[in-house]
């Protein structure tokens, strides 16, 4: 299934200031996108090798596209000034 694999780095003062986030048609794919990045990345690479960060799974029914529209429908950005204040949200 569609896969959103996301790393957080945890820097030495334990916060988290960089956040990746790698997709692939399952999570093998999203995983090889990962190390693919990990290899190049002068911030991420060391910190995933010492296993300095956080990692979360998402399934999702579909990979976002390469647009602005699609990419803040995944973040569920989608409204956000309106929704703000809605009673009727959660
Ligand atoms: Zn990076």
């Amino acid at each position: 299934m569609a896969t959103a694999l996301y790393s957080f780095k945890v820097d030495d003062d334990g916060k988290v200031r960089i956040g990746h986030v790698f997709f692939g048609a399952n999570e093998a794919g999203a995983r090889k996108v990962l190390e693919e990045h990990a290899e190049i990345c002068p911030k991420f690479g060391p910190a995933h090798r010492r296993g300095d960060t956080i990692e979360l799974s998402e399934e999702l029914e579909e990979l976002p596209e390469a647009n602005e529209e699609s990419l803040k429908e995944f973040l569920d950005l989608e409204g956000e000034e309106d929704d703000a204040d809605d009673p009727e949200e959660d």
